[in-house]
């Protein structure tokens, strides 16, 4: 049956409940279905709402969560942080470094044909000359393109290309003109391009080693970021390892757990335990299986319940048959052992019943059986037993009566029967039943006393029946 639970006792008890009610009524079950779930139960709830699939999903998500994350954020960190960087460190070393060494190489190189023009004054060296100066301007006029972000180091570029164009203008002078071996002007012109050079190279040299530590240590920042990412995704792929060994194992365990309580219930039925119900909540797909277990046990009980009554009851007069009566005798003798609750026990035969078969028919001669039965029945006290075990012969278990009430009873149940008749269609049939009793006070007593019943019995039939004795 299915209650609302509106005081929620669900929440307060639990299965306790269900459990404790099944063991009080076999075969019944209460479940308690809660008209509305609390707040800090809804985390609960989804818990156990979610199917098997979507716990393995959710938790091979959560396990594979931070290796994505690492991915995504490794490729984000090595693309800007370490590949553009690199990029970077390439890149200035051709733009910035390559020039600046050039550019001193080719000073150095534009006193050589200037040096030997003022000693031999040969016409093919100032174009030599022209084509290093052109080739320094052009150089000057990129780097400072290049250099154009790095405002620390501009300045002194500057300052070395100023001094490169006073070196240069006493280059041309001194190359004006063809000069006379140890002129004294021309020597005083080539100390002065010297001077400037020597300047502009050495400023140049100044610029370079700047520019060179830069790189320097933007080179080992990038080694440095190389080795932490390395780092991160180590971390990364521990922690999924991890997760994945975490949830893999919660998983296990409740499945394992609701696996365990499946197959405890099923042994339990195996050993013959009806009462037993499996609790099993999570995950749904076992709740499943164990709620369909549990109606199956039901059914089970239900029609082995259907069949035993089947087995006890004779189905004409729906009195306990032959087998109930041995059963129940048992019982009684069991409990006059054990209790001292001593019981009668009355024997009805009823008399010429051949007579009414052969005059009213069979169909006549079943419903005197089944009203002699139900006059039976109403004669008797509540807790007395009553059985059909034989044909025309029934039984009556007296618990606890004493010998003059048991003969008070088999006396009025016999002059009760001998009153009435069975009505079918035109016929009134009138019955008798003669009544052998027996008493039971000892255990010894009672293992005759159903021979002692029928003896009495046949006296009464033989002393002319519709009789108790
Ligand atoms: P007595 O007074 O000595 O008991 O005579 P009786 O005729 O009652 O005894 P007997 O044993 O000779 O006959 C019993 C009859 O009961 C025989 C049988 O056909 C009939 N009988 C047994 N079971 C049923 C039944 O279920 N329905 C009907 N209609 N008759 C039955
Ligand atoms: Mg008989
Ligand atoms: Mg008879």
């Amino acid at each position: 049956k299915t209650v609302s639970d509106p005081a929620g006792w669900h929440q307060k008890l639990g299965s306790s409940a269900r459990i404790e009610l099944s063991r009080l009524t076999p075969g019944i079950s209460a479940k308690f279905i809660p008209t509305s779930i609390p707040e800090h139960h809804m985390i609960n709830a989804i818990w156990k709402g979610g199917s098997l699939r979507s716990w393995i999903t959710f938790g091979m998500g959560l396990a594979i969560l931070p290796l994505a994350l690492a991915s995504v954020g490794g490729y984000l960190w090595l693309h800007d942080g370490v590949l553009m960087q690199l990029h970077d460190v390439a890149n200035r070393q051709r733009t910035e470094i390559d020039p600046l060494q050039r550019l001193r190489l080719l000073i150095l190189d534009a006193g050589t044909p200037l040096d030997s023009f003022v000693d031999e004054s040969h016409p093919h060296l100032p174009p030599r000359y022209h084509e290093i100066a052109e080739h320094v301007a052009a150089t000057f006029d990129s780097l400072d393109t290049n250099l154009k972000s790095d405002s620390s180091v501009r300045p002194i570029v500057h300052a070395a290309e100023l001094q490169w164009r006073s070196a240069d203008k006493a280059a041309e002078e001194a190359m004006s003109a063809p000069h006379p071996p140890g002129d004294s002007h021309a020597a005083a012109l080539m100390d002065a391009f010297h001077l400037h050079a020597d300047s502009a190279v050495s400023s140049l040299g100044m610029v370079n080693d700047t520019l060179a530590k830069d790189l320097r240590d933007d080179h080992d920042t990038v080694l440095r970021d190389i080795g932490r990412s390395r780092w991160f995704a180590a971390v990364a792929a521990l922690i999924s390892l991890l997760a994945i060994v975490a949830g893999a194992s919660v998983i296990g365990r409740v499945i394992s757990a609701s696996v365990e309580r499946l197959v405890t219930g099923a042994e339990l039925f195996a050993a013959g335990d009806r009462n037993h119900r499996i609790d099993v909540q999570i995950p749904p797909e076992l709740n499943r299986v164990a709620e369909e277990f549990n109606r199956m046990i039901g059914r089970i009980h239900e029609s082995e319940h259907a069949l035993d009554e089947l087995a006890h009851r004779d189905a004409l007069t729906l009195l306990h048959n032959r087998r109930a009566f041995d059963d129940q005798l048992k019982g009684a003798i069991a409990r006059l052992d054990r209790f001292d609750e001593r019981f009668g026990l009355l024997v009805c035969d009823l008399d010429h019943f051949k007579q009414i078969n052969d005059t009213f028919g069979h169909a006549g001669g079943d419903a005197v059986l089944r009203n002699t039965a139900q006059l039976l029945a109403a004669g008797l006290r509540p807790f007395d037993g009553l059985f059909r075990i034989g044909g025309e012969e029934f039984a009556a278990i007296l618990p606890r009566a004493d010998h003059a009430g048991a003969e008070a009873i088999a006396r009025r149940l016999c002059e009760t029967i001998a009153a009435s008749s069975t009505t079918t269609g035109q016929n009134e049939i009138p019955v008798t039943v003669s009544v052998g009793v027996a008493f039971a006070r000892t255990v010894e007593d009672a293992a005759t006393v159903v021979e002692r019943a029928d003896v009495a019995l046949y006296r009464a039939k033989a002393e002319g029946r519709n009789r108790v004795v």
